[in-house]
């Protein structure tokens, strides 16, 4: 089998160097940048498996670098950070990365989570059994008859979760252990304002077919599609 094949973007010498070293032995095929410019076009070039991205980078930092990467690509993005603070914001909408590390991390837990995000990602195609909806696992895309929304990873597995067992309520701490799955803290406002933009993006199809469960949390109620 082809070894799967990492990014990793770090500007200090000594800990790309280590990450280097680290995952080749545990069989990733590894290429290494120390700054940010030059990454956005390296990933569309080279279409990597997962890229490990320092937030604190020359050229452009690593925040910028995301948004830009989820323009085009769900691929998977572990971020290392110095910055607790930070961890929302990674996670959350407006950047969309998949998991973060804080500085200084283990390279035993680096390896369990980037283990983790991979198989979060190697997603499978959810069909509603009782209409149309086809959530796709290649385009990453919710359709609807001709009708189809890009997703973020995030909200592909959010709706993977949810359209799986249509019509049952899953809580929000359900959704969190799904989409995070080490329970760390993200605060329950990350699964609000993702499904806050996931309707946003449905309704192009008409109608909302994510209800909310007052006090509870969210269920899929997928036949308020269009006729
Ligand atoms: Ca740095």
């Amino acid at each position: 089998m082809k070894p799967l094949r990492l990014l990793v973007v770090e500007d200090e010498l000594k800990i790309a160097q280590a990450l280097h070293d680290f995952l080749r032995v545990e069989g990733y095929a590894v290429e290494v940048l120390h700054e940010g410019s030059s990454v956005v076009d390296w990933v569309r070039r080279e279409s990597p498996d997962a890229v490990l991205l320092d937030v604190m980078l020359p050229g452009k930092d690593g925040l910028h670098i995301c948004r830009e990467l989820r323009e085009f690509s769900s691929l998977p993005i572990l971020m290392l950070t110095a910055r607790v603070e930070e961890v929302d914001r990674l996670l959350g909408l407006d950047l969309g990365a998949d998991d973060y590390l804080c500085k200084p991390f283990s390279l035993r837990e680096l390896a369990a989570r980037l283990r983790a995000v991979l198989r979060r990602c190697r997603t499978e195609t959810v069909v509603d059994p009782r209409c149309e909806w086809q959530l796709d696992a290649e385009r990453w895309e919710l359709r609807l008859g001709n009708q189809s929304v890009p997703l973020t990873p995030v909200e592909f597995r959010l709706l993977q979760h949810l359209m799986g067992k249509p019509g049952r309520v899953f809580s929000r701490p359900q959704l969190m252990r799904q989409l995070y799955e080490d329970h760390r803290v993200v605060s329950d406002r990350t699964v609000d304002s993702h499904i806050r933009n996931l309707r946003r993006k449905l309704e192009v199809f008409g109608g909302d077919p994510i209800q909310s469960v007052y006090g509870v949390g969210f269920r899929w109620e997928g036949t308020t599609g269009p006729a």
